[in-house]
């Protein structure tokens, strides 16, 4: 068999990839030396593999610069409106292969670096994965950037500068040991700091009402230091900027209070300032409610929000530079997007700027903070909500306080005017939840200070429309809006699986690069013997290169031929891992029990971080493992099934998983993930989804059509009816033999022969309080499983489907609205001649 091409052969194939000329070549070689020599301070006979990565970054990020700066120049000047997209998270793993793709400089560099005796996807390796965020809430903000820099928009993200992303997950005995992420510890070419734009963020202190207005005074300040990072557009010349803030002690911090002998205490005690951009909260839809993560959401939003007036009043209007001090137009040209409640304190700091500083009145400093802010809600699952105890905030935040409650106050006024004597209904929509210990409901604050609100797939936006913000909705029906979620075709194809884009481009040209509804031109060819043939060659060459990483990484050594069953994301028990674990151990005991039939061989691989607080979710990651221990030592079984734990799942492991993966398991319970990306991921790159009718799985099915995926279990509907006559998992357990089989095995230690009562709490919660009814979809799930087995067999008849897949997954990496908000058609209008304008070379 003649060897599979590399990744790099391919590429070379694909003009898109941009032209790897002599000269592009020789300079680039010229440079990545001079780098080596000035920048590193090395030469070859003492440069490691990794000063070669720096060199190699530092020659691409040179390529950068020049449209970076020429981009900024360009919105200071024709000073279009600004969309800023807050968030917490920015899960953007590697930049430099991104880089070079988007700057069509991929052939060139690896030219360079192969005759410069290097190998440049061993170079690439070397690069840390920027860890900013948690799942998908953060890695929807990473894929936001790119296509807002590929449409040309004057886009921002704001975040934290986190020096400890997602923690490290080691597997150890099968159980999941953290170990933190320092992934600056050899310095990051990507970004600049900008200490000459640092700002001051106050926290504590008291309020003052005097008759001139309102101060908030004696705070204890940290300074935020922003480091900027480019993000290039596709081939478009725009360079946008990211800008993450790290905190800084201020030079007389503690020392103020002067004490005799207290300056050695001073100085080291500028880490508990400084601690405020130390390290990612590691939950996944959930709220842990502790103060430094108050202060990092404050300090986030404090920074940005002085930067974006300073823009805003520093703009130029045609050539005449002018200072703006009318802050009445800000929503013509300053969009905030909040990614989650977590930058919500946006609202009330809008409204202490415009009021306390601008001293502007109350109605028209809230009429232009509602026209700037929009508000996109991730989950509906109550635990994730974030609910904040009041004496934090009267502590933390006093003024903020104080300006909810007088947001609430008349929002209480309106709500009470519209529903007189409806007590109940003032009690749900307040923004302060009254209990044991009062609480501000951030999600609530949102709505009332935002003109829109969006879910991220349609499913999930009616039900927030129908459930947890119905009583909104009623009021203010305009302002619910479907947004769902999307993901970039250029990290998640021309990146990850050149193979497939090259074979899609052989086709259908490579105008769908730009234009990606032209993907549905694959239909043309779904009985074209030919192409099926090279869709399917892709996978197999994806899995052989899958199978040896893992055979060098991991070493374990898996069947190639085997079906590749992914199921990667985050270990939560709405993600129904366990219900994957069900199958497995269902799959195992019909092999035992008819070992000579012919099974269809699979790979089941799981993978995914716990959060480190979350018992359960650990307990799930030590039960696969656990099973796998026992199902892959099987000589009766022998390479039919196996079971992988993929550890410490991360966004370059996905890159890396997907484009192999035959399978990708999609199975929470319905009505519980808002949208989910990764389903997105693995059908634009040529796997088959079995799936539960949730979050943006929905619209998969109706793009790809429903008889090419595998779709089954309880529908929102169903879901809702059980819910009101009562779960009851001991009726399955009794009715179903195989269910009944591998609970009894989980519980009699079968899986954990040393500690039988191992898994004692998952079976209790499974029989006795399971919240996302893992029981009740089993059946389906094992019929729909027994469908997938059958289907494999017949390859020609799979990769049908999966070319189906292939051309329906347009809608899903096509941003249509160039704004999240909803803005009036006619400044809509006038904004896209502005992305016209950018688009078409005026740079
Ligand atoms: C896309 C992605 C996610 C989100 O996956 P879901 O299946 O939608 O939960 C999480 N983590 C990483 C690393 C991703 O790339």
């Amino acid at each position: 068999m003649p060897k599979p091409l590399t990744d790099q052969e391919k590429r070379k194939q694909i003009s898109v990839r941009g032209l790897a000329g002599v000269e592009n070549v020789a300079d680039l070689k010229t440079n990545f030396n001079r780098h080596l020599h000035f920048t590193l301070v090395k030469d070859r006979n003492v440069a490691t593999k990794r000063d070669y990565y720096f060199a190699l970054a530092n020659t691409v990020r040179d390529h950068l610069v020049g449209r970076w700066i020429r981009t900024q120049q360009h919105y200071y000047e024709k000073d279009p409106k600004r969309v800023y997209y807050l968030s917490l998270e920015f899960y953007m793993g590697r930049t430099l292969q991104n880089t070079m793709v988007n700057l069509a400089l991929e052939n060139a560099c690896d030219e360079a670096t192969y005759q410069l005796g290097l190998d440049m996807e061993e170079l690439q390796d070397i690069e840390e994965d920027a860890g900013l965020g948690n799942g998908g809430l953060g890695r929807l903000a990473a894929c936001f950037l790119d296509s807002m820099a590929s449409l040309g928009l004057a886009a921002y993200g704001y975040g934290i500068r986190y020096e400890f992303g997602i923690f490290n997950q080691k597997v150890v005995d099968g159980w999941q040991v953290e170990e933190a992420d320092d992934w600056l510890r050899y310095g990051n070419p990507w970004e600049k700091a900008r200490p000459e734009y640092m700002r001051p963020v106050h926290f504590y202190g008291k309020v003052e009402h005097h008759p001139d207005g309102v101060k908030w005074v004696d705070t204890q300040v940290v300074l935020a230091l922003p480091y900027d990072t480019p993000v290039p557009g596709y081939r478009n010349n725009i360079v946008n900027t990211m800008r993450l803030w790290s905190a800084k002690a201020p030079c007389d911090f503690n020392l103020k209070d002067f004490n005799v002998g207290g300056y050695i205490q001073a100085v080291l005690d500028r880490n508990l300032a400084e601690n405020i951009s130390r390290v990612l909260y590691p939950n996944d839809n959930f709220f842990e409610g502790k103060e430094l993560r108050l202060k990092q959401e404050y300090f986030v939003v404090a920074a940005t929000l002085q930067d974006i007036i300073r823009r805003f009043k520093s703009s130029k209007f045609g050539s005449t530079e002018v200072v703006r001090v009318d802050l009445t137009t800000l929503p013509d040209k300053v969009a905030i997007q909040l990614n989650d409640t977590h930058p919500a304190m946006a609202i009330p700091e809008v409204m202490r700027i415009l009021v306390d500083v601008e001293k502007l009145t109350w109605e028209k400093a809230w009429d232009i903070c509602v026209r700037t802010c929009a508000y996109t809600n991730h989950t509906v699952l109550p635990e994730a909500l974030e609910r904040w105890p009041i004496d934090l905030f009267q502590n933390l935040l006093p003024r903020h306080l104080e300006i909810i409650y007088e947001i609430n106050r008349r929002h209480m006024e309106r709500i009470a005017k519209l529903y007189p004597g409806d007590d109940d209904r003032l009690r749900r929509m307040s923004l302060i939840e009254e209990g044991d210990m009062k609480k501000i409901n951030m999600a609530h604050l949102c709505i009332v200070g935002s003109h829109a609100v969006n879910g991220v797939a349609r499913i999930h936006s009616d039900i927030i429309k129908s459930s947890i913000f119905k009583d909104f909705y009623e009021v203010d029906p305009d302002k619910f809006q479907n947004k769902t979620n999307g993901i970039t075709p250029r990290r998640w194809l021309v990146m990850c699986n050149p193979g497939l884009a090259e074979v899609i481009a052989e086709r259908i040209g490579d105008d769908y690069m730009r234009d990606l509804d032209q993907l549905k031109k694959l239909l043309k060819f779904v009985d074209d013997d030919a192409f099926i043939r090279d869709i399917a060659k892709v996978k197999q060459e994806n899995k052989l290169k899958f199978a040896a990483y893992l055979e060098e990484h991991y070493k374990v050594k898996i069947n190639p031929d085997s079906m590749f069953d992914v199921h990667v994301k985050r270990i939560h028990e709405y993600k129904r891992q366990l219900l994957n674990c069900l199958h497995i151990i269902t799959l195992y005991n019909r092999i035992k029990k008819e070992p000579n039939k012919s099974w269809t061989p699979r790979t089941i691989m799981i993978g995914g971080k716990a959060a480190p607080g979350y018992h359960t979710a650990k307990m799930i990651i030590k039960l696969i493992t656990s099973i796998g221990d026992i199902v892959n030592y099987d000589p009766v079984v022998g390479d039919r099934l196996k079971v992988i734990f993929l550890e410490n799942y991360k966004v370059t492991l996905a890159e890396k998983v997907i484009p192999a993966a035959d399978l990708s398991e999609q199975i929470s319970t319905a009505g519980t993930e808002a949208s989910g990306t990764g389903n997105m991921k693995f059908m634009l790159n040529g796997a088959l989804t079995i799936g539960t009718m949730d979050g943006a799985n929905v619209e998969m099915a109706e793009e790809a059509g429903e008889e090419n995926l595998f779709i089954f279990g309880m529908r929102v509907e169903d879901v809702e009816a059980m819910d009101k006559i009562g779960y009851d998992a001991n009726a399955y357990y009794n009715r179903i033999p195989e269910l009944k089989q591998a609970i009894d095995q989980i519980a009699g230690g079968f899986f954990s022969p040393n500690q039988p009562d191992l898994f004692k709490d998952i079976v209790n919660m499974l029989m006795h309080h399971d919240r996302f009814k893992v029981f009740a979809d089993y059946e389906e799930y094992i019929n729909a499983q027994d469908k997938v087995s059958a289907l494999y067999k017949n390859p020609k008849k799979w990769t049908k489907k999966v070319i189906h897949n292939i051309a329906g997954s347009g809608k899903f990496w096509r941003r249509s609205e160039p704004l999240m908000t909803p803005v009036k058609p006619a400044l809509l209008w006038s904004f896209h001649k502005n992305l016209q304008n950018l688009i078409n070379g005026s740079l």
